[in-house]
């Protein structure tokens, strides 16, 4: 059949839009597409389009024989349209890489449905965290609106250390120029450069980042941390310690803190300002404003202060206010600043370690210019929000003595706080996918925890979620991500009927013993454990590990039965170029998640036995267990790189988790 795709070829937004539909259709059904034509031999004559540019995402599908079309209420809205028609036809996007993809097979009757959709809340996004290259980033952008999601997060200016930590290999030792598996090479970008990333390079790689996201209309959040190391004269686009020591102006508009004002443990990015001197709040507005006047492409700025606590000013003058109202104030002095040079950008304000106390006597003058962002990090991920509990009251304000809540219901009490002095736009940037996620080996539990968590956001009175995360969070598979943009997108959704429409894309015939399988390894992990809350020695977690390993082990019959035999050349080959332990690598599977299943079952059994032993109090076993399992998963790195982060999981089981000390206690 001919199909024909009518646009407004001025509007790239729509223009990508159809681009994929022709693509993807072409994938599944015979046809030939035909992108604005104006020939009468057509079939089927679809129109893409919008009917206004409102900032809420809603799009109407139609398509009957002959005629068709899919309009948004933006640009953005007819690509999220697009999407998720294909979704409706049976096409799946599991993982932010092409070649998880499920496209089917379809017959032409198929095409023609109808219906509309209206986007659960207007905040639906992801931020940049862990260690990326400038592919998984590119990938991660691409998979944002096939999930339904409308939002990205490039956090500092440029999103520099991000990237750095990739291409400077930061914890792992090894290179893989010329790595290849058995199983097709390593991908072209696990490539970690030898030589230093620059700063001109992060910019050059956020120029292509912000492209891709232009081109699919998605809302570009930026900055966050950094302003306070800015207005003191330093880059401030990581948590860089600086050795040179303050000059006297830079002295006078630092935070004074034991009656000495000086840069934070000598990171910037985490130095707090004498917010009751004028000049720091001249040179802080002067900063933001400067900014967004050269970024227009920037819809959401977010304006944090420093990234550490219990280090405000102690001067007289901070001293007669609080954190939160010399924060308010300063957002109100770029606000008219902002207004002062017609400047629209929205700015994102952040309750967060002091800030979680909200504001005594000011108030946001200008509240359509602000959002208000909710960022309980300390909160436990063994639980969904409780909304049925009475709150407790907020604790009074101790500056520079605080402690952070970690209970679900203390956090949300800091917020309802907020709630009373501000009742604008809002959305909550949660951690699901920041440290917690590596403590759940079946991600079942937190992807349970995301989706009930959504479903609560209205309740909260919140208007969505950014999830602060490692982008390459893919262990044992992307449910978390799959569960959280879909149901951001329509929080009808039912979690249970998500996980069976993933597993069967994923796994195929035996998705129901994968779920069986990854529940148990759910079941038995724990965030909490991870993020290193409770004692380390906790004989009831050491057989939970136990039971975890065991678990792992008698799926290897399972596994295996997915394995599809080599010719002998190919074995050949697998088998000496592949690294040690290297089933997963070495060998080709029914599918490439039965692969990183596979993977992922080393990955539990050396991690596993790791946790076991620190479980135990066998710090020694527990030391040599961790570097077994470092090893492994940097000599694997190349093979999965975008399914697992290395840096970040050797970072949170060492710092957060508590291996790294016991190896050095060992
Ligand atoms: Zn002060």
């Amino acid at each position: 059949m001919i199909i024909q795709l009518n646009y407004d070829n001025e509007d790239a937004v729509i223009a990508f839009a159809a681009k994929e539909l022709g693509e993807y259709l072409s994938r599944m059904l015979p046809c030939t597409i035909q992108q604005n034509g104006s020939g009468s031999e057509a079939d089927l004559r679809i129109s893409l389009s919008t009917h206004s540019e409102e900032k809420h995402d809603q799009f109407r599908i139609h398509m009957q024989r002959r005629n068709g079309y899919i309009l948004g209420s933006n640009s953005r809205s007819v690509l999220l349209g697009v999407y998720h028609y294909l979704h409706t036809l049976g096409c799946r996007f599991p993982a932010p890489s092409k070649k998880y993809e499920i496209i089917p097979a379809i017959t032409e009757d198929c095409l023609y449905i109808s219906y509309a959709k209206s986007a659960s809340f207007d905040h639906r996004g992801a931020c940049i965290e862990g260690a990326n290259s400038l592919e998984n980033v590119l990938d991660f952008v691409d998979w944002l609106p096939k999930l339904g999601y409308n939002s990205f997060f490039l956090q500092f200016s440029v999103p520099y250390t991000f990237l750095a930590r990739w291409y400077n290999h930061e914890n792992n030792p090894y290179t893989w120029e010329n790595t290849d598996g058995a199983n097709g090479a390593a991908p072209a970008d696990a490539k970690p450069s030898k030589k230093p990333y620059t700063l001109e390079d992060a910019v050059s790689h956020t120029a292509v980042i912000e492209s891709a996201m232009a081109q699919r209309g998605l809302l570009l959040h930026k900055v966050g941390h950094g302003w306070t190391g800015k207005a003191l004269g330093f880059s401030s686009v990581a948590w860089q310690a600086e050795d040179r020591p303050l000059t006297a102006a830079q002295r006078e508009i630092t935070a004074q803190l034991h009656g000495v004002r000086d840069l934070f443990c000598h990171v910037p990015l985490n130095t707090n300002l004498c917010y009751s001197n004028p000049r720091a709040v001249d040179t802080f507005v002067k900063a933001v404003t400067d900014y967004a006047g050269e970024h227009p492409e920037v819809s959401c700025l977010h304006i944090w202060l420093a990234d550490d606590c219990n280090n405000v000013c102690e001067c007289d003058e901070c001293r007669k206010s609080t954190p939160s109202d010399q924060y308010i104030h300063l957002l109100n002095r770029i606000d008219e600043a902002l207004t002062a040079k017609h400047i629209q950008t929205k700015l994102v304000f952040l309750l967060y370690l002091e800030l979680l106390w909200p504001p005594v006597k000011e108030r946001l003058h200008n509240p359509d210019r602000f959002i208000l962002m909710f960022a309980p990090i300390s909160r436990t991920f063994e639980a969904s929000y409780d909304l049925s509990q009475k709150l407790p009251p907020i604790p009074p304000y101790r500056r520079n003595h605080i402690s952070l809540p970690s209970g679900l219901t203390e956090n949300l009490s800091f917020l309802q706080g907020w709630q009373k002095t501000f009742s604008g736009d809002s959305f909550v940037y949660d951690y699901h996918l920041g440290r917690a996620h590596y403590g759940d080996l079946g991600y079942v539990h937190i992807s349970r925890i995301a989706s009930e968590d959504i479903k609560k956001l209205r309740e909260m009175g919140l208007n969505g979620m950014i999830s602060c995360q490692e982008l390459r969070a893919g262990m044992p598979n992307w449910l978390p991500n799959y569960v959280m943009g879909h149901t951001l997108f329509d929080e009808e959704l039912s979690f249970d009927q998500l996980v069976k429409e993933y597993y069967q894309a994923a796994y195929g015939k035996d998705y129901q013993t994968v779920i069986d399988y990854l529940s148990k390894l759910s079941e038995l992990g724990s965030c909490d454990y991870m993020n290193g809350k409770g004692p380390r020695e906790n004989p009831s977690m050491a057989e939970r590990f136990q039971e975890i390993l065991k678990t792992a082990d008698e799926f290897l019959t399972v596994i295996d039965s997915h394995r599809i035999p080599l010719s002998q050349g190919a074995a050949d080959e697998g088998e000496t170029d592949a690294p040690a332990c290297n089933a997963c690598a070495a060998f080709q599977y029914d599918s490439p998640f039965w692969r990183l299943l596979s993977y992922h079952r080393q990955y539990v059994l050396l991690l596993g036995k790791a946790l076991y032993y620190m479980a135990n109090g066998e710090n020694r076993n527990a030391s040599q267990n961790w570097n077994a399992f470092r090893e492994y998963i940097c000599r694997m790195e190349p093979y999965f790189q975008e399914a697992l982060d290395v840096y970040r999981v050797t970072e949170i089981t060492g710092n957060h988790a508590g291996l790294k000390r016991l190896s050095q206690d060992a």
